[in-house]
């Protein structure tokens, strides 16, 4: 171990970790700044960027892949934790923003609606799998699927291709990015399966339409999107 690990080790059994937001020694993420998180309360039809009340897909706007989407906080707050879920801190924040997630269920009455769903999430290229050690969708999944009691498709997609990072990219080139780059194992039966896909920040929602469309040719009935936030 590394000097600096050590430290980091020794320190963190003597002290509760420090909060992602504003460094108190009160939790990874600490009560008074969970406090502040807010939910939000505007859905959009992701088709048309326009207001839904529910973030149904407004019937106008189909045929689209998602019949849904649902963005639960606000970019602001919810980016820094994001960043900190991915790349160093995932094991401590699955649980806080799972239940960040369920409070947003709650609030919007949507968890009976979900509860004939089956949750599941993005895959991530290989690449980034190998780098990274997880998921943290998958981990996310994980834990809200424990605490709402919502039932999980483990191996539901798979990576087909890797992608070029979506960051970068104007709208048209993240759609023609992604496209083929999911699969669904040809041995699962989707057939009349409703899909609650989970992913953590969406942008223009480029890999959840692209996923969406693997679920439905895969015989999916509903599928809906639901992310931590829109950037
Ligand atoms: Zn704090
Ligand atoms: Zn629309």
């Amino acid at each position: 171990m590394k000097p600096n690990a050590l430290l980091r080790a020794g320190t963190e059994l003597l002290f509760p970790a420090a909060c992602v937001i504003c460094g108190s020694f009160a939790g990874v993420l600490c009560p008074v700044c969970r406090q502040f998180l807010q939910i939000e309360k505007k859905q959009i039809c992701l088709a048309c960027n326009q207001p839904s009340p529910n973030g149904a897909t407004h019937p106008d706007c189909r045929p689209s892949a998602l019949d849904g989407f649902l963005c639960c906080g606000k970019f602001s707050q919810i980016q820094p934790l994001v960043h900190a879920y991915k790349y160093e801190r995932a094991s401590e924040l699955d649980l806080p923003l799972a239940e960040f997630i369920l409070e947003f269920l709650k609030r919007a009455e949507l968890l009976d609606f979900f509860s004939a769903f089956l949750l599941t999430f993005v895959p991530l290229s290989s690449f980034r799998q190998r780098e990274r050690g997880y998921n943290q969708s998958e981990l996310l999944a994980q834990r809200l699927s424990g605490i709402a009691l919502l039932p999980i498709l483990e191996k539901g997609l798979t990576r087909q291709m890797d992608t070029k990072p979506q960051v970068k990219l104007g709208k048209e080139e993240r759609t023609v990015n992604v496209r083929g780059a999911f699969g669904v194992d040809s041995k699962l039966d989707l057939k009349d399966k409703n899909i609650l896909l989970l992913d953590d920040i969406a942008t223009t929602g480029a890999t959840l339409n692209e996923c969406a469309k693997t679920l439905k040719r895969a015989g999916a009935k509903a599928v809906w999107a639901l992310v931590l936030a829109r950037g």
